[in-house]
């Protein structure tokens, strides 16, 4: 994915004490034009929260009729993050600058490890039919580890619990005592959950991260809110965990993390930490340098938009 829209600064407070009340919201996401026709529900980065521990981007894709276009976001930049992709259905083809040619499909997950710097491109393959429905989401990486060489993983299989009546993959990081092959750098966590109806449970969480679930498909009842496609339900810190519930078939997206205590600057594809970092990496884009070439993508790459960066501080979390 690339995002198109432009400024914002996103300090994220230190909070080393969890909220007495673990405290519950929900908010809307926005539609985004992904440049190609594709629109997608933003959810994060979202003026009420800008982050969910490391977790600073989430798009939810779909579902779309790949015959009416797909998804075709050419060569870009970027900087400073983890890219985490998820499909529900479909299939999308990615290639990067280290000259990875990668399809993805539902039940497996791509991550790529921009550090220091990496251009990818991200599509429905040509031969692609049927429809298209996933998510992706970006990690700011720490201070310690956003200049790391660039990578990328793909992984075929994740750990699968089945908990009650909910079919779960272990997407990143540790829960049911089972650990995901996802490489991360900040302590965080990403379940996809397949609930097929008569869902009425607790799950259980880890107290000292935030939490996020993102419905995908159907209706779930998250500690008494009723969250569907389009509404993001944070639950902060200093739960064991959260009654979860669904009548019918559903599908939903759970992240969390410990909250991601330094002060991170977003704009487009980059996340640094100041606004000369992200004017070097544009620039650097801009010039052919520093980020190699996308071999066997057919078309032009990714311009970078106009560099407005304000200096408004964001306070809202
Ligand atoms: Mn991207």
């Amino acid at each position: 994915m690339s995002d198109l829209l432009a400024d914002r600064k996103m300090p994220t407070p230190c909070r080393r004490t969890p909220a007495p009340v673990a405290a519950v919201k929900t908010f809307a996401t926005r539609n985004a034009d992904l440049g190609d026709g594709l629109m997608v529900r933003r959810a994060l980065p979202h003026r009420d929260q800008r982050m969910v521990g490391p977790w600073c981007f989430l798009d939810h894709f779909g579902p779309v009729d790949v015959a009416d276009g797909g998804l075709r976001v050419a060569p870009h930049p970027h900087i400073g993050l983890q890219t985490v992709t998820w499909l529900v259905e479909g299939e999308v083809l990615h290639r990067d600058s280290l000259g990875n040619h990668q399809a993805i499909f539902p039940g497996q997950l791509n991550l790529m490890t921009a550090g220091a710097g990496i251009a990818h491109s991200e599509e429905s393959p040509v031969q692609a039919r049927g429809r298209l429905h996933g998510v992706q989401l970006w990690t700011a990486l720490p201070e310690t580890k956003r200049r790391r060489e660039p990578a990328f993983a793909h992984h075929p299989e994740l750990p699968r619990v089945r908990h009650g009546n909910i079919d779960i993959t272990l997407v990143v990081g540790d829960a049911f005592d089972r650990h995901s092959p996802a490489l991360c750098f900040w302590p965080a966590v990403a379940l996809d959950l397949a609930m097929a109806g008569d869902v009425e449970q607790a799950l259980p969480l880890q107290p000292d991260f935030e939490h996020a679930l993102l419905v995908l498909d159907g209706s779930v009842d998250v500690a008494g809110h009723k969250i569907r496609p389009g509404r993001l339900i944070h639950l902060a810190p200093g739960r064991n965990g959260v009654h979860v519930a669904s009548a019918a078939h559903a599908r939903a997206f759970l992240i969390g993390g410990a909250p991601f205590n330094e002060t991170v600057l977003m704009w487009w594809n980059f996340v640094a930490r100041t606004p000369e970092e992200i004017r070097a990496a544009r620039n650097a884009w801009d010039k052919h340098e520093h980020f190699r070439e996308v071999p066997g993508y057919e078309g032009e790459r990714l311009a970078s938009p106009p560099l407005t960066l304000r200096r408004t501080r964001l306070s809202a979390r």
